[in-house]
């Protein structure tokens, strides 16, 4: 199996050249070998290289940037995901693309589920939208997964930020009415890697199973119960902090003001991914308390 691997310095993108690379003929590309601002070089990139599938990780995820930068974010997350779909329809093949809790509004009372109503209340949500929108239009065998609150130990992330602000500062102010489920990327790269060997090798299922799914770590937390966790496992590594976690405060999103606005309730339901392929998504807590100790290593 050949795979097209796009935006493979991001977060996915590097855990991705890892669990991809046993499944078949990786071609990894980066901004310069693949850039998204240019969707008619994607096609002939798609065109010349003729992969089996193409695994798409790279996108414009400057949430607060896109406020102001519209044009070059609907390029990246809209119209050159458009051209990756059509270019896929056209050879047969699959397009894995990831897309975000950022496409709905977030005033549900329980998790989302795949087919419930979008309505993004930002740039960035407005526009992985459109490139979800494109994918099922082109007509082309896909996994749209949508992921929330995505972190690694290589790359910026809350996470990283709420360390490094534990260990300048003894107090901190953390938004505490927003909740989701903070995800690994290597968890969202290893399940990537499962789909695409069962769709390979269960052809039933290679037949059914393109569409979108949510592929979030279960359980959910809000941005303050997260930061509160990262630095209580850290100080029980012995992390050097001046915070405690006693020492982090909830605030409101509206103390906290940015320029993009979020929702308040990202939460995903991954059932639907976990009955379909026959895998369990584990607590969010699980993949946090690794990434932690790869650090303090
Ligand atoms: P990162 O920001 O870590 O990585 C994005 C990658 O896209 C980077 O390698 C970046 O390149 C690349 N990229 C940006 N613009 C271009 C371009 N014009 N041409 C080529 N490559 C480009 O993102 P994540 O790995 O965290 O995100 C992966 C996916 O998950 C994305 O689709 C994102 O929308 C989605 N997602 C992410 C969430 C998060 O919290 N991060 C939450 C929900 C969904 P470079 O390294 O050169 O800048």
């Amino acid at each position: 199996m050949k795979i097209l691997l796009l935006g493979a310095n991001g977060q996915v993108g590097w855990e991705l050249q890892r669990s991809l690379a046993p499944l078949g003929q990786l071609v990894i590309c980066d901004r310069h070998s693949a850039d998204l601002e240019n969707p008619q070089a994607l096609s002939e990139l798609v065109d010349r290289e003729q992969p089996a599938v193409i695994v798409n990780a790279a996108a414009y995820t400057a949430v607060d940037k896109a406020e102001s930068d519209v044009e070059r974010a609907r390029k990246v997350n809209a119209e050159s995901v458009a051209a990756l779909a059509v270019a896929a329809h056209k050879l047969d093949a699959w397009l894995v693309h990831y897309s975000t809790d950022y496409v709905f509004a977030g005033n549900k009372p329980g998790a989302y589920v795949e087919d419930d109503p979008t309505a993004p209340l930002s740039v960035y949500g407005q526009t992985k939208l459109e490139g979800e929108q494109a994918i099922r239009a082109s007509g082309c065998r896909h996994l749209i997964l949508r992921t929330s609150w995505v972190y690694a130990a290589r790359g910026g992330n809350f996470a990283k930020t709420m360390l490094r602000l534990a260990a300048e500062r003894e107090q901190l102010r953390v938004v505490a009415d927003q909740i989701g489920a903070p995800t690994s990327a290597e968890l969202i790269a290893d399940v990537t890697a499962l789909l695409l060997q069962r769709i390979a090798t269960d052809v039933a299922l290679g037949k059914t199973a393109s569409g979108t799914y949510h592929l979030v770590s279960s359980g959910a937390t809000s941005w303050h119960g997260y930061a509160q966790f990262v630095i209580a496992e850290a100080a029980r590594l012995g992390m050097p902090l001046r915070a405690t976690a006693e020492n982090i405060h909830p605030i409101t999103t509206a103390e906290y003001p940015v320029p993009a606005q979020r929702p308040a309730n990202s939460r995903l339901d991954n059932q639907k991914l976990q009955q379909t392929f026959g895998l369990q998504l584990p607590a969010w807590e699980f993949h946090v308390k690794r990434m932690l100790i790869e650090l303090n290593n």
